[in-house]
């Protein structure tokens, strides 16, 4: 049967290797796994799977928009936010219509994108840091061409006489899979450049795990440009990734706008449940995190004594560049028991992406990564 063209272009989605008897890090998953009040609220809710859940998501709404600090007309949940971003791609994007993602970022933005025959116009990343003015340059913010920057290169040729502006750019921060993050002033700038019918999706799946004081928090600036959706997740620091929860946080009338798209019970009633009770869940946030921290502190200090040079990371994953191809060395990593990414599907065929597990998985790891170090 033939498929919609656009289906020609879409390659499919390469999840982190997971592989019987190794230990998993290659997904960015909460090493601590789910949060315990989750896991219980999970059980009481069974009793009650013969019930279509709340349509409606008035609880989960509600316990997220407390949690965030704005009112539930402005949180959009999702069946991971994944479905969030599907979701807004098929509220607002017509064919023909252009994009700007990073050259080396999540591929879920492209997917949505692809899948409503936008067009994507790819910000370089040089020094793998994604920069405003780059993104404006590719945006069509006028001015942003003149200040020096090189010029945005883009998968379709006819985009680039294109003077139209974008209908989105996609920011991913802290960045999948750099680690890196954007700063307050460098969101502001984008934000305040970008004209107001310029979708700007900020993708925030691991900004709890930020720790620079300077890293953009996004949420908070969702009241001042109704142009903006933060995306967050359940699947990294609440430990819920099988759940499939994401949402996101955006002005009412955006909200009320993707809600149009969206399926009747697209949250099943298990993962409302687990979602409300793990924002509840303070001590195990705690404890993710600190598990991070010392994790991160540990992974830095191995990596730089073996002659790597990480990136700086503000999320629960260390990205840095090896001798050689990104596959072999993580072959060599998985046959020392833990499965790490390899980029190549990324754009980035000599990195390796390593989620920060607990001080056990590490010790692990550890014999992993001096097998792929150079030798002294
Ligand atoms: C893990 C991750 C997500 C989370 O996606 P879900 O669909 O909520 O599981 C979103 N964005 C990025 C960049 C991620 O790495």
């Amino acid at each position: 049967m033939k498929v919609r063209r656009t289906l020609s272009e879409m390659t499919p989605y390469v999840a982190g290797e997971r592989r019987k008897n190794a230990l998993k890090l290659s997904s960015n998953e909460n090493p601590l796994g789910p949060s315990p009040r989750a896991i219980e609220a999970v059980r009481s809710a069974l009793d009650e799977s013969h019930i279509y859940p709340d349509g409606a998501l008035t609880d989960l709404r509600a316990a997220i928009a407390a949690s965030v600090g704005v009112t539930p007309d402005m949180i959009i949940p999702g069946n991971g936010s994944d479905e969030v971003l599907t979701m807004i791609a098929g509220t607002y994007f017509n064919p023909g219509d252009r994009v700007v993602i990073g050259e080396h970022t999540f591929s879920q933005y492209a997917f949505a994108a692809r899948l409503f025959d936008t067009r994507i116009t790819r910000v370089p990343m040089p020094n793998l840091r994604l920069e405003p003015d780059s993104i404006l340059t590719a945006a069509g913010v006028s001015g942003a061409q003149n200040r020096g920057e090189q010029s945005a290169m883009t998968s379709d040729p006819a985009a680039q006489t294109t003077a139209a502006a974008a209908r989105a750019v996609f920011i991913c921060t802290p960045n999948n899979p750099t680690g890196i993050a954007f700063t307050r002033s460098e969101l502001q700038h984008v934000l305040d450049a970008v004209p107001s019918d310029t979708l700007v999706v900020v993708d925030h799946a691991y900004q709890e795990y930020a720790e620079d004081p300077q890293t953009a928090d996004a949420g908070a600036l969702v009241r001042d440009y109704p142009n903006l959706i933060v995306l967050r997740t359940f699947s990294k620091i609440y430990g819920l990734a099988a759940a499939r929860v994401g949402y996101g946080i955006a002005h009412p009338d955006r909200v009320s706008e993707i809600d149009r798209v969206r399926l009747p019970f697209n949250v099943n009633g298990l993962a409302q449940a687990a979602a409300i009770a793990a924002l509840g869940d303070d001590a195990f946030v705690q404890r993710s995190l600190e598990t991070n921290r010392a994790g991160k502190r540990r992974i830095y200090a191995l990596l730089r004594e073996l002659g790597f040079d990480p990136l700086p990371t503000e999320a629960n994953f260390v990205c840095f560049q090896v001798n050689g191809d990104a596959k072999r060395a993580a072959e060599t990593i998985a046959e020392h028991g833990v499965t790490v990414r390899a980029l190549n599907s990324f754009g980035l065929p000599n990195h390796l992406r390593v989620t920060i597990g607990t001080d056990e998985q590490i010790d692990v790891l550890e014999g992993g990564l001096r097998a792929i170090a150079a030798p002294k």
